[in-house]
């Protein structure tokens, strides 16, 4: 491999805290390569709720998930960074490097090959994650065509009779998403109460009461039944009382299992399955930071905005690993040449 290979950052990682990342290593000038294990960048925002609203990302009173995630990917972009997606980092080890022990040099190892670096930022957010199924061995034949975890485009669900299963943010955000444009929504929960903003709930029962959607309480889904996609599915309460749904698409917004994976084996201090960081974002191993969700130090908040500032303050402190000897200054966007050109 050679020296044009090695870059000055890697960021394990392309969510929000990711891409924002890259863009202020960008502003540092300093080169870097972005490696996700998911098809797309955007993290959470791409996989989990592209077409939700997000209220509290400063300077937008709201903004779609994917929307957001486009704009932090063209901000980071600017840059040029190198963008390695369906790649999973499965190890990083600490090299000699070439120009002295004052150097830095790590080799990142992922399922396709293995890259040079100066510093590493760690933006793997809960890991690798998972989404929960219901413990019924029929409902994987369905997967991908008719059960769903994930919705990336509304569109797909125009004019079906959708069941969406589940009681917290996400199973509620989406039954109010999708009434405009499924032919009917039900929503199943095996409780009779919900854990979502009380808002949000607030909204669900109205939506019941005007007939425009079904909630039925407390029912577990006891059978999924079809032939190449689902028909319908069989619901059980706690008295017995079983009851035959019709539906088209079932979507299961039971949560998701999160799993640190390979992150874990990397010699880090973790502490309630995070990546332990000070407030320069530096973890125990020097030349390796973590930011965003999966970085823990006392206070932290999991928000998107938090990520931005963890990985401002992360480049920051990975300045000396890739210059070393030089003074770190501080850079204001508003400074920088490349901004000015498109003003
Ligand atoms: C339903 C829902 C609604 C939310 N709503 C809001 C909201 O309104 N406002 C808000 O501020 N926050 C919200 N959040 C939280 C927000 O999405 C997270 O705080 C944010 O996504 C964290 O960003 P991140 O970049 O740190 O991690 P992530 O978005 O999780 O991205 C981490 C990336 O790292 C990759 N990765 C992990 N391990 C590896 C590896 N070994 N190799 C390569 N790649 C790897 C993953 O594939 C992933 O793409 C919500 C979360 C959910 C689930």
């Amino acid at each position: 491999m050679s020296d044009e290979s090695i870059k000055d950052i890697t960021i394990i990682g392309a969510g929000p805290s990711g891409l924002f990342t890259a863009f202020e290593a960008g502003m540092h000038e300093a080169s870097v390569r972005i490696i996700d294990s998911l098809p797309e960048s955007g993290g959470q925002l791409s996989a989990l709720y592209p077409e939700k609203y997000i209220f509290d990302v400063p300077g937008f009173t709201r903004i779609t998930a994917k929307d957001l995630a486009r704009n932090l990917f063209g901000q980071a972009n600017q840059f040029s960074p190198e963008l390695r997606l369906n790649e999973t980092v499965v190890s990083i080890v600490d090299k000699i490097s070439s120009e002295g022990p004052a150097q830095t040099l790590f080799e990142v190892s992922t399922d396709k090959g293995v890259y040079l670096s100066k510093a590493i930022i760690i933006a793997a957010g809960l890991g690798a994650f998972k989404p929960r199924s219901l413990g019924l061995p029929e409902v994987g034949r369905f997967e991908g065509n008719s059960v769903h975890y994930f919705i990336r485009e509304k569109g797909y669900f125009k004019g079906k009779d959708v069941i969406i299963v589940g009681g917290g943010d996400s199973a509620l955000d989406w039954v109010i998403n999708l009434i405009d444009t499924a032919r009917g929504v039900t929503l199943v929960h095996r409780k009779d109460t919900f854990r979502a903003h009380p808002n949000t709930i607030q909204q669900i029962g109205e939506l019941a009461k005007r007939g425009r959607i079904k909630i039925l309480t407390p029912f577990e889904v006891k059978e999924v039944y079809g032939d190449e996609a689902i028909k319908g599915i069989r619901i059980i309460d706690g008295t017995g009382k079983e009851a035959d749904l019709r539906a088209d698409a079932l979507l299961l917004m039971l949560g998701f299992t999160s799993d640190l994976g390979p992150i874990e084996k990397w010699g880090l201090d973790i502490d309630d399955s995070r990546i332990k960081v000070n407030l320069n974002m530096e973890t125990n191993r020097k030349g390796v930071f973590a930011v965003g969700d999966i970085a823990n130090y006392p206070g932290k908040l999991k928000l998107i905005l938090t990520g931005f500032s963890d990985g401002a303050r992360a480049v920051k402190s990975a300045l000396p690993y890739i210059r070393p000897g030089d003074k770190v200054r501080h850079v204001h966007s508003t400074s920088l040449k490349i901004f000015s050109k498109t003003s």
